[in-house]
């Protein structure tokens, strides 16, 4: 059987902070802020993978009121989820993601992305898609204040 799963997820751009979007470190004058890391795509193929097989989301199984997963690495909280997944009995068949940023470029991390959290999620880097996108200067995050993150995740057992 086929399950497929959609995320969502969005953090604020601040000073003071490293921009890690991912599971790499990308070079910026600010960084997203949350209780973790804030790796606004991880967390939003994390959901997709969560929800596809209708289990508590993110917030539920990660809480940020957790002492545990403050400054957390998404990386750690990735593979935790691609075991869940594994011990249900399902495998990923492919992803489709899009980060939507105003500034800075994505494009050039965008391949090294894809190796971090396709060995991360035991899966081909051809299964894994990654687009950038920016908001055409429109809301938030077209005025740099956030950066946006989407995914939708196709399981089969
Ligand atoms: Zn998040």
């Amino acid at each position: 059987m086929y399950r497929i799963g959609t995320g969502y997820d969005i953090h604020k751009l601040i000073e003071g902070r490293d921009l890690i979007i991912g599971g790499i470190k990308i070079t910026h004058e600010r960084g997203l802020l949350g209780h973790s890391d804030a790796d606004v795509l991880i967390h939003a193929i994390i959901d997709a993978m969560l929800g596809a097989l209708a289990l508590d989301d993110i917030g539920t199984l990660f809480p940020d009121t957790d002492p545990k997963y403050k400054n957390a690495d998404s990386t750690i909280l990735l593979k935790k989820v691609q075991k869940l997944i594994k011990e249900k009995g399902y495998h990923i068949v492919n992803i489709d993601s899009n980060i939507i940023a105003q500034a800075p470029k994505m494009m050039p991390y965008i391949p090294k992305m894809k190796e971090v959290l396709a060995r991360i999620l035991e899966i081909s880097p051809d299964n894994l898609s990654i687009k950038a996108k920016t908001k055409e200067n429109l809301d938030s995050v077209g005025q740099k204040l956030a950066i946006e993150a989407n995914a939708v995740v196709l399981l089969s057992e």
